[in-house]
This record gives structure tokens, C-alpha cells and sequence, in this order.
């Protein structure tokens, strides 16, 4: 399985980072390896001494497609999760001022936090669902998918232009305003319409 990526899909998160707003999705893919173990804590690889946390809401495909509109995007998935894109903010930095690409920031062993999935049916409209990342109890990150720059729908007709998609891919659907840096004994609690997704200890 593939996990593929979607940067600067918030318009807040954009402008915190000081990017010009896409013209079209930003994509990038991790492997399956990324995949933190759910049972382990998130080690702060040695390479980086700035790794920011970013919650995103996640789609698993659950039908193979190519080239799908997204008017049957809505066929490809049944369920919705909670996640992290754990980055090498420093690393990326310096890949991105080299023009450079990204995967060694973004698609390290540990760097993709799947949470629980939950089904669509019972989330009810799929644009506006409320989603938050506590760090240590405190709300970090905070936003509705009805702030997206491309829907899941959008998304999904979008990246099938140019990967095939298989049943178990993930999709990352990009991350609102609010990311910052994780430390040692840091706890980051994940929540979609007020359930729990994830726990997530640092270390
Ligand atoms: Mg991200």
C-alpha cells in the first residue's frame, strides 16, 4: 500500500508557513513503512531537532480506480480517520531552499500516525466535520474539512490522474493552521467530531 499526501490544502496553514496559495494540490507520497506502530511512542529521529506535528484527516480507498471523477469519488471509501504528517520542518527547509525533494522530511520510518477509522455513514456530511490535536491537554490545532482548498472528493479525482489507487492506500488530506514542534514526553491526542482517534506519546 501507498500513502499518499496533500500540502497546503488550508488556506491558514499557507500563509503560516508563508506560501503562495496552490494552484493545484500539492501531492507527495510516503511508504508503507512511514506507518507508526500503534502500540510504540514517536521517536524524534536523530536527524532533525525540529519535528512538527501536523493533524490531518485521512481517507482509506477501498476500491482500485484510475482516472476517477469526483462526482463517484464517493464510491472509492467508506472510511475516515485521524492522522499525523510528522515533518522534518528543519530537513524540508533545507531540501525546499535546494529545490529538492521532500521524502527525507516527510516519509521517515514513524512519520505517518494512523489513527482509529471510523465510518463515513456515521459522520454525517463529509465537508464539515470538526476535527482538533491536543499536545499535553492543551488544543494546538483546531479546524472543519469545510476549510479544505479540495475536498476528499476533489482530491481523490485529483491524485487518480496519476496514481492508480488500491484497496488499503491512505490518503492524507492536509493539515490546518496551528503546527509547531514536538518535544520529548510530549502527548498528542487526535479528535474527529469530538472522538477519540489517537493518543500519541513523544519520546
Ligand atoms: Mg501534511
Amino acid at each position: 500500500m501507498k500513502i499518499i499526501c496533500i500540502g497546503r490544502n488550508y488556506a491558514d496553514h499557507t500563509a503560516e508557513l508563508q506560501h503562495a496559495r496552490p494552484d493545484e494540490p500539492v501531492v507527495f507520497i510516503k511508504p508503507d513503512t512511514a506507518i507508526a506502530q500503534s502500540n510504540l511512542p514517536f521517536f524524534i529521529p536523530e536527524f532533525s531537532n525540529d519535528v512538527h506535528h501536523e493533524v490531518e484527516v485521512l481517507v482509506k480507498i477501498n476500491r482500485i480506480g484510475k482516472h476517477i471523477q469526483s462526482k463517484f469519488a464517493h464510491k472509492y471509501y467508506n472510511e475516515i480517520g485521524l492522522g499525523i504528517d510528522f515533518t522534518a520542518r528543519d530537513v524540508q527547509q533545507k531540501l525546499k531552499s535546494n529545490g529538492l525533494p521532500w521524502e527525507k522530511a516527510k516519509a521517515f520510518d514513524g512519520s505517518a500516525v494512523v489513527g482509529k477509522w471510523f465510518e463515513k455513514s456515521t459522520l454525517g456530511d463529509l465537508t464539515t466535520i470538526p476535527f482538533a490535536l491536543y499536545k499535553n491537554g492543551t488544543i494546538v490545532q483546531e479546524a472543519n474539512t469545510s476549510l479544505m482548498l479540495w475536498s476528499i472528493d476533489e482530491i481523490i479525482a485529483y491524485v487518480s490522474q496519476y496514481f492508480t489507487l488500491k484497496i488499503g492506500d491512505i490518503l492524507f488530506t492536509g493539515t490546518p493552521a496551528g503546527v509547531g514542534a514536538v518535544e520529548k514526553n510530549d502527548k498528542l491526542e487526535g479528535f474527529i467530531h469530538e472522538r477519540k482517534a489517537f493518543s500519541v506519546t513523544v519520546k
